[in-house]
């Protein structure tokens, strides 16, 4: 039933999106976090002894599918993504809609796939707080980039660091919501990789790794990487943000993830918040809409 298991802390793999992994804590107070990976499995758990407590490392539909599930379980998450679990509106917004089409698709797809619920967090989780299970505690590490309220979670007493969605995967990091910030993903991932722990857990993909850094500092450098691929297509003249989408520099070619949404959608949300930063440094200037290369 666990891939992984050490103390008190057991990980139950998910599938792709709308699923993702959850860490279990069984301890004197029980808690998923992330509760969105096996229906059955996490049922089970439940009929066996309550789960007391559910945690969402952050304010996405792929990481609260099965809440609704645990009504009699408290809901911790970070103040600073609680809005978007008052109200699936909310949610939508940090995707852009840029129709009224695109909205109400937004809306079903987080509805009816995810199984989104409206619930009011019973507490707002702090940077640097320890939470107490029993025999673990957990700090909380504020982790903002991916969305403003991310967290990733210390178990300090079994030295393992659960990342969320700071998932490591060849893919690369995430910053493509309205509220997402290239700034903060880099500034969250340099002081993950300064905290020393034995194990990795994340959200999605491989899920388990060793806690070398390196993995980190790799993810890390893909963001660079991307960067360095603007700026290259850059080099070749001025290009409109339509051009530089379609250059699919982090996905590739657009390909259809759920429902209506392509990886062009993220594709140019990224994109952006690259050109916004190079803006910010000098580097690349806009004429006309045109994005080039300053001097
Ligand atoms: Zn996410």
């Amino acid at each position: 039933m666990f891939e992984f298991e050490k103390g008190s802390i057991k990980f139950i793999r998910g599938g792709k999106y709308p699923h993702c992994h959850t860490v279990f804590v069984d301890d004197e107070r029980r808690a998923f976090i992330d509760a969105s990976s096996h229906k059955d499995v996490l049922t089970a758990i439940d009929s066996e002894r309550q789960v007391d407590i559910l945690i969402a490392s952050h304010g996405h539909e792929d990481h609260t599918m099965y809440n609704a599930l645990f009504p009699r379980a408290q809901f911790w998450v970070h103040e600073q993504d609680a809005p978007v679990f008052l109200d699936v509106e909310n949610l939508v917004d940090c995707y852009a809609p840029e129709t009224e089409a695109q909205r109400a698709q937004w809306k079903e797809l987080i509805e009816k796939v995810s199984l989104y619920e409206p619930r009011k967090p019973d507490r707002l989780l702090r940077d640097g707080e320890v939470l107490d299970f029993g025999n673990t505690h957990c700090r909380v590490i504020h982790t903002p980039g991916h969305t403003p309220g991310h967290c990733a979670f210390h178990f300090l007493e079994d030295k393992v660091l659960y990342l969320g969605d700071l998932d490591l995967t060849q893919a690369g990091p995430y910053y493509g919501d309205v509220n997402g910030s290239l700034n903060d993903i880099i500034e969250s991932l340099n002081r993950i990789a300064t905290i020393e722990v034995e194990t990795y857990l994340t959200a999605h993909g491989e899920g388990i790794f060793d806690g070398d850094p390196s993995y980190v500092t790799r993810y890390l450098g893909i963001i660079e990487e991307r960067e360095e691929r603007l700026i290259d297509f850059l080099s070749g003249g001025a290009k409109s943000l339509e051009e530089i989408t379609e250059q699919g520099i982090i996905y590739g070619p657009p390909r259809v993830v759920a429902g209506f949404w392509d990886l062009s959608l993220s594709e140019k949300a990224m994109m952006k918040k690259h050109l916004e930063r190079l803006k910010e440094q000098g580097r690349v200037v806009v004429d006309n809409g045109f994005f080039l290369l300053a001097g």
